[in-house]
């Protein structure tokens, strides 16, 4: 058998603690998340909340930690990890979003979120960066828009 603290199989709210209503914390601490959404439901949106830089820090953290997340599989599933251990530090790489266009992307798609691998990028400036399958869905029109773009410098 082996050794070490037993998993409790219901939080203390009585929640069931199945993969799907578990959050395992970077420092591999367990909670419930029936319980987490029940403590934020009636709480009024901070100002951090209402930050689009912040809803990004979560909502990826959570890609990669939370069993739970639909996109989990594509994330953490696939051994992505989160590796920023605070909003400050996240912030201070990526800045702010430049525009309500631009979403949080990783560099190297196979790579974690951490410094050096994260960016604020354009939906299209993403897919150029899921090479190379999905040049070929854009047409020459795109990619002439896009090298035009690209080079803002005078003609
Ligand atoms: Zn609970």
């Amino acid at each position: 058998m082996k050794a070490g603290p037993k998993l409790k199989p219901f939080c203390k709210r009585g929640h069931e603690m199945i993969p799907e209503n578990l959050y395992i914390a970077p420092n591999g601490r367990r909670r419930c998340v029936a319980c987490h959404k029940l403590l934020m439901k009636d709480r009024p949106k901070t100002m951090l909340q209402s930050m689009p830089e912040y809803m990004a820090y979560c909502s990826a953290k959570s890609r990669c930690n939370h069993v739970g997340n639909r996109a989990y599989p594509s994330y953490g599933g696939r051994g992505i990890r989160f590796n920023f251990v605070s909003f400050e530090e996240f912030l201070r790489e990526l800045g702010l979003r430049p525009s309500p266009k631009h979403s949080l992307d990783r560099i190297n798609n196979d790579g974690n979120y951490e410094t050096g691998n994260v960016r604020w990028a354009t939906a299209k400036e993403q897919l150029y960066n899921r090479r190379p399958y999905v040049l070929s869905s854009f047409s020459d029109s795109d990619l002439l828009a896009e090298v035009k773009r690209r080079n803002l410098c005078p003609q």
